[in-house]
Protein backbone atom coordinates (compact mmCIF):
# COMPACT_ATOMS: atom_id res chain seq x y z
CA UNK A 1 0.00 0.00 0.00
CA UNK A 2 1.03 3.55 -0.98
CA UNK A 3 0.71 6.01 1.90
CA UNK A 4 -1.52 9.19 1.13
CA UNK A 5 -0.50 12.52 1.97
CA UNK A 6 -3.32 14.74 3.42
CA UNK A 7 -3.56 18.49 3.21
CA UNK A 8 -6.46 18.90 5.40
CA UNK A 9 -7.78 21.68 7.92
CA UNK A 10 -10.15 23.39 5.43
CA UNK A 11 -12.06 22.36 7.96
CA UNK A 12 -11.12 20.48 10.15
CA UNK A 13 -14.57 19.10 10.29
CA UNK A 14 -14.62 17.67 6.72
CA UNK A 15 -10.85 16.55 7.58
CA UNK A 16 -12.25 14.41 10.43
CA UNK A 17 -14.70 12.79 7.38
CA UNK A 18 -11.65 12.02 4.95
CA UNK A 19 -10.13 10.31 7.75
CA UNK A 20 -12.85 7.94 8.27
CA UNK A 21 -13.50 7.84 4.87
CA UNK A 22 -10.14 6.53 3.88
CA UNK A 23 -9.64 3.85 6.37
CA UNK A 24 -13.41 2.35 5.93
CA UNK A 25 -12.29 2.16 2.15
CA UNK A 26 -9.20 0.35 2.99
CA UNK A 27 -11.20 -1.63 5.30
CA UNK A 28 -14.01 -2.33 2.86
CA UNK A 29 -10.87 -3.63 0.01
CA UNK A 30 -8.81 -5.49 2.19
CA UNK A 31 -10.87 -6.52 5.61
CA UNK A 32 -9.62 -7.15 8.75
CA UNK A 33 -7.62 -4.80 10.80
CA UNK A 34 -5.86 -2.96 7.06
CA UNK A 35 -5.85 0.78 7.92
CA UNK A 36 -5.10 3.50 5.68
CA UNK A 37 -0.95 4.53 5.39
CA UNK A 38 -1.13 8.49 5.29
CA UNK A 39 0.55 11.85 6.58
CA UNK A 40 -1.75 14.99 7.31
CA UNK A 41 -0.96 17.78 7.24
CA UNK A 42 -3.61 20.06 8.56
CA UNK A 43 -3.60 24.05 8.44
CA UNK A 44 -5.12 26.87 10.26
CA UNK A 45 -8.25 27.62 8.47
CA UNK A 46 -8.74 31.38 9.65
CA UNK A 47 -5.48 32.28 7.64
CA UNK A 48 -6.77 30.39 4.65
CA UNK A 49 -10.16 31.79 5.02
CA UNK A 50 -8.67 35.08 5.23
CA UNK A 51 -6.76 35.27 2.14
CA UNK A 52 -9.66 33.87 0.59
CA UNK A 53 -12.03 36.42 1.05
CA UNK A 54 -8.95 39.51 0.40
CA UNK A 55 -8.98 37.30 -3.09
CA UNK A 56 -4.93 37.18 -1.96
CA UNK A 57 -4.75 33.59 -4.24
CA UNK A 58 -0.81 33.82 -4.54
CA UNK A 59 -0.15 34.00 -1.27
CA UNK A 60 -2.63 31.10 -0.37
CA UNK A 61 -1.16 28.85 -2.57
CA UNK A 62 2.43 29.30 -1.34
CA UNK A 63 1.07 28.40 1.75
CA UNK A 64 -0.15 25.03 0.54
CA UNK A 65 2.80 24.92 -1.54
CA UNK A 66 4.78 24.36 1.17
CA UNK A 67 2.56 22.24 3.32
CA UNK A 68 2.47 19.95 0.31
CA UNK A 69 6.47 19.67 0.16
CA UNK A 70 6.41 18.97 3.59
CA UNK A 71 3.81 15.84 2.96
CA UNK A 72 6.01 14.40 0.45
CA UNK A 73 9.11 14.76 2.66
CA UNK A 74 7.19 13.23 5.25
CA UNK A 75 6.87 10.34 2.90
CA UNK A 76 3.78 11.18 0.72
CA UNK A 77 3.20 9.48 -2.70
CA UNK A 78 0.48 11.57 -3.73
CA UNK A 79 -1.28 14.54 -2.59
CA UNK A 80 -5.09 14.85 -1.47
CA UNK A 81 -6.23 18.38 -0.98
CA UNK A 82 -8.90 17.78 1.52
CA UNK A 83 -11.17 20.66 0.02
CA UNK A 84 -12.70 21.93 -3.47
CA UNK A 85 -12.38 25.69 -3.51
CA UNK A 86 -8.53 25.22 -2.61
CA UNK A 87 -8.32 23.00 -6.25
CA UNK A 88 -8.16 26.78 -7.37
CA UNK A 89 -4.29 27.54 -6.54
CA UNK A 90 -3.11 23.57 -7.50
CA UNK A 91 -1.05 25.53 -10.44
CA UNK A 92 1.07 26.84 -8.03
CA UNK A 93 1.09 23.66 -5.43
CA UNK A 94 2.17 21.23 -8.01
CA UNK A 95 5.05 22.71 -10.20
CA UNK A 96 6.13 22.72 -6.09
CA UNK A 97 6.32 18.73 -5.45
CA UNK A 98 7.19 16.08 -7.41
CA UNK A 99 4.37 13.67 -6.04
CA UNK A 100 1.23 12.83 -8.11
CA UNK A 101 -2.01 15.31 -6.76
CA UNK A 102 -5.34 12.85 -6.59
CA UNK A 103 -7.67 15.72 -8.64
CA UNK A 104 -11.33 16.00 -6.27
CA UNK A 105 -12.52 16.81 -9.66
CA UNK A 106 -10.99 14.18 -11.88
CA UNK A 107 -12.62 11.78 -9.54
CA UNK A 108 -15.65 13.22 -9.08
CA UNK A 109 -16.04 13.37 -12.93
CA UNK A 110 -15.71 9.75 -13.33
CA UNK A 111 -18.03 8.55 -10.85
CA UNK A 112 -20.67 10.87 -12.73
CA UNK A 113 -19.91 9.36 -15.73
CA UNK A 114 -20.07 5.79 -14.60
CA UNK A 115 -23.18 6.68 -13.11
CA UNK A 116 -24.53 7.48 -16.48
CA UNK A 117 -25.21 11.43 -16.44
CA UNK A 118 -24.53 14.46 -17.85
CA UNK A 119 -26.18 17.21 -16.82
CA UNK A 120 -25.41 17.99 -13.08
CA UNK A 121 -26.05 20.31 -10.41
CA UNK A 122 -23.23 21.95 -8.40
CA UNK A 123 -23.68 23.14 -4.43
CA UNK A 124 -20.28 24.20 -3.01
CA UNK A 125 -18.40 27.90 -2.24
CA UNK A 126 -18.94 31.14 -4.38
CA UNK A 127 -15.17 30.20 -5.89
CA UNK A 128 -15.55 26.91 -6.95
CA UNK A 129 -19.52 27.65 -8.21
CA UNK A 130 -18.37 30.47 -9.88
CA UNK A 131 -14.32 30.08 -11.57
CA UNK A 132 -13.41 27.77 -14.05
CA UNK A 133 -11.01 25.44 -12.01
CA UNK A 134 -14.06 22.90 -11.02
CA UNK A 135 -16.63 23.46 -13.34
CA UNK A 136 -14.56 23.61 -16.47
CA UNK A 137 -12.90 20.23 -15.64
CA UNK A 138 -15.70 18.48 -15.17
CA UNK A 139 -17.08 20.05 -18.81
CA UNK A 140 -13.59 19.07 -20.20
CA UNK A 141 -14.63 15.65 -19.30
CA UNK A 142 -17.89 15.84 -21.06
CA UNK A 143 -20.75 16.75 -18.36
CA UNK A 144 -23.19 20.17 -18.36
CA UNK A 145 -23.08 21.76 -14.81
CA UNK A 146 -25.21 24.02 -13.10
CA UNK A 147 -24.98 26.02 -11.05
CA UNK A 148 -27.98 27.89 -8.59
CA UNK A 149 -28.73 31.55 -8.72
CA UNK A 150 -26.75 34.65 -7.33
CA UNK A 151 -28.76 34.83 -4.60
CA UNK A 152 -28.75 30.87 -3.83
CA UNK A 153 -24.84 31.30 -4.51
CA UNK A 154 -24.63 33.53 -2.08
CA UNK A 155 -26.82 31.58 0.86
CA UNK A 156 -25.23 28.41 -0.10
CA UNK A 157 -21.30 30.17 0.95
CA UNK A 158 -22.68 31.62 3.54
CA UNK A 159 -23.85 28.58 5.48
CA UNK A 160 -20.75 26.60 4.50
CA UNK A 161 -18.49 29.08 5.92
CA UNK A 162 -20.51 30.88 9.02
CA UNK A 163 -21.72 27.31 10.29
CA UNK A 164 -20.68 23.55 8.33
CA UNK A 165 -16.79 25.04 8.88
CA UNK A 166 -17.80 25.69 12.64
CA UNK A 167 -19.53 22.25 12.95
CA UNK A 168 -23.12 23.93 13.72
CA UNK A 169 -25.85 22.00 11.44
CA UNK A 170 -28.74 24.01 11.30
CA UNK A 171 -32.69 22.16 10.52
CA UNK A 172 -33.26 25.51 9.13
CA UNK A 173 -30.06 25.59 6.55
CA UNK A 174 -30.83 21.66 5.64
CA UNK A 175 -34.61 23.09 4.46
CA UNK A 176 -32.56 25.68 2.77
CA UNK A 177 -29.90 23.75 0.86
CA UNK A 178 -33.33 21.25 0.01
CA UNK A 179 -35.17 24.36 -1.70
CA UNK A 180 -32.14 25.32 -3.82
CA UNK A 181 -31.50 21.56 -5.04
CA UNK A 182 -34.68 21.13 -5.80
CA UNK A 183 -34.83 24.00 -8.24
CA UNK A 184 -31.50 22.72 -9.90
CA UNK A 185 -33.49 19.39 -10.21
CA UNK A 186 -36.53 21.08 -11.81
CA UNK A 187 -33.84 22.78 -14.07
CA UNK A 188 -32.80 19.86 -15.51
CA UNK A 189 -30.16 18.44 -13.68
CA UNK A 190 -30.14 14.65 -13.47
CA UNK A 191 -27.72 14.79 -10.30
CA UNK A 192 -26.27 16.77 -7.88
CA UNK A 193 -22.61 17.50 -6.69
CA UNK A 194 -21.98 18.32 -2.98
CA UNK A 195 -18.65 20.27 -4.42
CA UNK A 196 -17.46 21.32 -1.21
CA UNK A 197 -16.40 18.71 1.56
CA UNK A 198 -18.63 20.04 4.23
CA UNK A 199 -22.05 20.00 2.38
CA UNK A 200 -22.28 16.25 3.77
CA UNK A 201 -22.51 16.98 6.95
CA UNK A 202 -26.09 18.87 6.28
CA UNK A 203 -27.49 16.96 3.23
CA UNK A 204 -27.69 13.53 2.16
CA UNK A 205 -29.68 11.05 -0.17
CA UNK A 206 -32.83 11.61 1.72
CA UNK A 207 -32.78 15.16 1.09
CA UNK A 208 -33.16 14.79 -2.87
CA UNK A 209 -34.94 12.23 -5.43
CA UNK A 210 -31.74 12.29 -7.92
CA UNK A 211 -28.07 10.22 -6.84
CA UNK A 212 -26.03 12.72 -4.92
CA UNK A 213 -22.21 13.04 -5.42
CA UNK A 214 -20.56 13.99 -2.14
CA UNK A 215 -17.01 15.24 -3.31
CA UNK A 216 -15.16 14.22 -0.26
CA UNK A 217 -16.14 11.13 0.14
CA UNK A 218 -15.14 10.12 -3.74
CA UNK A 219 -12.24 12.15 -3.88
CA UNK A 220 -11.32 9.98 -0.31
CA UNK A 221 -12.21 6.29 -1.93
CA UNK A 222 -10.36 7.54 -5.07
CA UNK A 223 -7.42 8.32 -2.96
CA UNK A 224 -7.29 4.77 -1.53
CA UNK A 225 -7.79 3.08 -4.94
CA UNK A 226 -4.56 5.06 -5.96
CA UNK A 227 -2.99 3.60 -2.97
CA UNK A 228 -3.78 0.41 -3.54
CA UNK A 229 -2.96 -0.02 -6.99
CA UNK A 230 0.65 0.57 -6.19
N1 LIG B 1 -14.06 22.57 2.30
C1 LIG B 1 -14.67 23.48 1.41
C2 LIG B 1 -14.52 23.05 -0.03
O1 LIG B 1 -14.50 21.87 -0.30
C3 LIG B 1 -14.62 24.92 1.68
C4 LIG B 1 -13.55 25.42 2.59
C5 LIG B 1 -12.40 25.94 1.80
O2 LIG B 1 -12.52 27.06 1.35
O3 LIG B 1 -11.43 25.24 1.59
O4 LIG B 1 -14.48 23.84 -0.92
Amino acid sequence: MRTLGLLGGMSWESTLSYYRYVNERVREKLGGLHSAKLVLYSVDFAEIERLQHIGDWVTAGRVLADAAQALERAGAGALVLCTNTMHCVLDTIEPAIGIPVVHIADATARRIRAAGLTKVGLLATRFTMEQDFFRGRLERNGLTVLVPDADERTGIHRIIYEELCLGVIRESSRETYRRFMANLVARGAEGLILGCTEIGLLVGAGDTAVPLFDTARIHAEDAVDWALAG
